[in-house]
């Protein structure tokens, strides 16, 4: 084999399971790149990775890979809550040292990324964007760099949550995501449904009414954007539509901004259009999936999002 500039392979950090990991690596086969699977799923019980106490000092399953092409971050699996992780038989056997294990292996990962960011390997994403991305910051940042979110109230507060709800229609929803957003209502105003917030606090958020758009930033650039139209009674999947949609300049300037105020070199993001006809941002994804809107608009996020993993693997 000739020798030349490659920094290869592109490694993706996730299970070979996890559809978007096999796509992406098969994709990557396709541009003749070479991509290598850290599977977080399997470790640490199959997966073996080594980190010495030089920065480049890294081998994972046996492989040297200090300075990967590029990184695809997927997942970590690295909480017993994650996606794609069952662990309630070990947690019911021993919640504490699967807690444990969990927390040392987040940590190891973590740490490993840390190492990539710190030689300049391009990460989609890296840690550096990590303490921006949680939504209490994630839509204050954005606020504060002039861009436009939704009134939000995090809390577990009783008062203050009826303060915030006097004369305007509430959204309430999970800090972190994951379950369905319901609008507030009077009854749910009382002592004792507010009671709960004692076990959690919760989001409530400025309801907005209008549109759902979903647009994807990669490196600084829009690869794609879409108009989800799903109706509010009926909620089953294929009633809904996604449709690529052209975004006003102003907007699409906005997105590239919003990526760039959180450090994210790859986001999925979500808008949604207020009363006041002006679209806001709700989250920027830094693991976003994409194939589910793929499929059904037709754009080709995985082809954007594979050949900039090659080009950088490529050197
Ligand atoms: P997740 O991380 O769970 O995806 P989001 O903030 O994106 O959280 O909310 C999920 C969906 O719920 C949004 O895409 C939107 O359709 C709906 N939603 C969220 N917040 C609001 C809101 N303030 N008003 C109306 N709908 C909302
Ligand atoms: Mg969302
Ligand atoms: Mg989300």
């Amino acid at each position: 084999m000739t020798e030349k500039t490659q920094a290869g392979p592109v490694l993706l950090v996730g299970s070979p399971e996890d559809i978007h990991v096999d796509v992406v690596a098969r994709r990557l086969g396709e541009e003749g790149v070479e991509a290598f699977v850290l599977d977080s799923l399997a470790f640490p019980e199959k997966t073996r990775v080594s980190l010495s106490d030089d920065l480049e000092g890294i081998t994972v399953d046996g492989r040297p890979v200090g300075r990967p092409g590029a990184v695809y971050v997927r997942q970590f699996h690295g909480h017993p809550l994650a996606m794609g992780v069952d662990v309630s038989e070990d947690m019911e056997d021993d919640w504490r040292t699967t807690l444990v294990v969990f927390r040392e292996k987040a940590t190891l990962l973590k740490g490993l990324m840390g190492r990539w960011e710190a030689l300049g390997v391009p990460l989609y994403n890296g840690p550096s964007s990590d303490w921006r991305t949680p939504k209490p910051t994630q839509l204050a940042l954005l606020k504060a760099a002039g861009l436009p979110v939704p009134r939000t109230l995090w809390t577990n507060d009783a008062e203050a949550v009826r303060r915030f709800a006097a004369g305007q229609r509430v959204a309430y929803k999970p800090v972190t995501g994951g379950a369905a957003t319901k609008e507030l209502f009077a009854e749910d105003l009382t002592d004792e449904r507010l009671g709960s917030l004692d076990a959690a606090p919760v989001t409530f958020q400025e309801l907005l009414p209008g549109e759902d758009i979903r647009v994807y930033v990669l490196d600084g650039e829009i690869i794609a954007s879409l108009r989800i139209t799903s109706s509010a009674l009926d909620f089953r999947q294929n009633e809904e539509r996604v449709e690529q949609v052209e975004l006003p300049a102003e907007v699409a300037r906005q997105c590239v901004k919003a990526a760039e105020v959180l450090g994210l070199r790859w986001t999925g993001m979500d808008l949604k259009r207020g009363a006041d006809g002006v679209l806001k941002f709700l989250e920027l994804n830094a693991s976003a999936m994409f194939l589910g809107f793929d499929a059904r608009a037709g754009s080709d996020i995985l082809g954007h999002l594979a050949r900039t993993l090659a080009r950088a693997a490529r050197g």
